[in-house]
This record gives structure tokens, sequence and C-alpha cells, in this order.
């Protein structure tokens, strides 16, 4: 279904985005295709860093409108965070067809007119807005790159992820990793910064270490 979804986008979704979903699946096998315990934790700490944030955003790509154009409205009104979108292959078509997406499920997303750089990135990827990304305090990113994460991180902000590869660079450097599939975890977090229970000593490191576990376990048994 949510593959279906991300062929019907056509050029909008990169071919990259495409591949990247099928890494995700693999994965989301070896999960048993259900939200697994430790991510149930890393879902109440997200949640509460992200109720506590000043200015936060969630930077979205092509794949991730394609899959939760509607979630991702529902969270950015529940925890009044920007929406900015960044494309690894940015065109002026892609940008304004996910930006139109966006504003038929009631978003105004940031990211047409970009005016700030991410220190480090070469590509296109670089570019964000200045009253988005630029000044966030904490940016949610979920199915990012690797580079991209590492580079928010060493701007200072807090980065919370969403990734189905507990194993990616992207989940090893974020402050905060989900491994859940995008569209089963978001109506979990929307449900969590509604319900405010707070986490503490939350630890990132030992929390991809469980999910680790609870795969090998599953294959194991
Ligand atoms: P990295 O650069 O972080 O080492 P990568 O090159 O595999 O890893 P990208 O292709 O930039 O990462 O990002 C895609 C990531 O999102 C992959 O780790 C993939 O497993 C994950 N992913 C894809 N689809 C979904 C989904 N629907 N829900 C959650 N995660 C997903
Ligand atoms: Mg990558």
């Amino acid at each position: 279904m949510a593959r279906k979804r991300l062929v019907e986008l056509g050029d909008l979704v990169a071919k990259e985005g495409l591949i990247a979903h099928g890494r995700g699946e693999a994965f989301d096998y070896l999960l048993g295709e259900a939200t697994c315990p430790p991510a149930l934790e890393a879902i109440k700490a997200a949640a509460q860093t992200i109720r506590e944030a000043k200015a936060p955003v969630i930077s979205v790509n092509g794949n991730v409108v394609a899959l939760a154009a509607e979630e991702i409205a529902d969270l950015s009104k529940m925890s009044d965070a920007k929406v900015e979108i960044n494309l690894f292959h940015r065109t002026s078509e892609r940008v304004s067809g996910l930006f139109e997406i966006m504003k038929g499920v009631g978003i105004e997303a940031l990211g047409e007119e970009v005016d700030d750089t991410i220190p480090g990135l070469s590509s296109e990827r670089a570019k964000c807005c200045s009253e988005g990304i630029g000044s966030a305090d904490v940016v949610i990113v979920p199915l990012e790159d690797g580079d991209r994460c590492q580079a928010l991180v060493d701007m200072g902000k807090t980065v919370i992820t969403i990734d189905l590869n507990p194993l990616s660079r992207t989940s090893q450097t974020a402050h905060i990793t989900i491994v859940d599939e995008l569209t089963r975890c978001l109506p979990l977090l929307i449900d969590a910064v509604r319900g405010g229970v707070d986490v503490d000593g939350f630890n990132n490191k030992e929390n991809l270490k469980e999910v680790l576990g609870f795969i090998s376990d599953r294959i194991k048994n």
C-alpha cells in the first residue's frame, strides 16, 4: 500500500527514494512489522523533547510527504512545529509539488524560498530556511541521510529521527532514534505528545542495542 503511494507520485519521489523504501521494508520484516518495545520508549523520549522544544521543525523529503502528509500535519499542529521541505534531489517542480500536497492537508510548509545553509554539506540539501531549520532547536528528520543528520548535530540541533534501519549512520548519529515504520509510528508519537508522559534517562545507544537484541531474539526463536 505504502509502496503504491510512492510510485503514484511519480517524479515527486526520487528514484533513490524508492530504493530507500526497499531498505526500510527489509528491516521491517526483521522487526516483525510491528512497533517494538524499545521504539515505544524512544517515542516517549521524542515526545518529551518535542514538547519542551522552543522552535521545533519537522524536515520532510519526498518519501515522507508521499507516505504521511496527513500525519505530519497532525504532528505539526499538535506540537506547534513548522514543516520544512528539504530535498536531496532538489528541483523547483519537486519542491512546489510537495508544497502543494502539504497545503492540501492544511500546512504552509517552508522550503520553497531558501536563505540559509547547513554548514558541511555540499549538495542542494545544504539549503534551508533561516526561520525554519536555521533557527530550530529541535529538528525531526524522518528517513534522513547520514551526512545531513551529522551536519544538523554539528550545528547544535537536537535531532530526532524515525528510521527502520538501526544500523544506518542516521540512526547512530541522531540524539533520539525511533526504529519504526514512519506511518505506524507517527500516530503513536502524536498521542505521546498529546499525553505528556515523561521519561527519565533515555540513552539512544542503549536503545539501539535493545532494538538489535529484539531483532536477534526474534530471528533465533
Ligand atoms: P545512512 O545515510 O543514514 O547511513 P541510508 O543511506 O540508507 O543510511 P537514506 O537513504 O538517506 O539512508 O535514508 C533512508 C532511511 O530510511 C533508510 O535507513 C531506510 O531504512 C529508512 N526508511 C525507508 N522507508 C522507511 C519507512 N517507511 N519508515 C521508516 N524508515 C524508513
Ligand atoms: Mg545515506
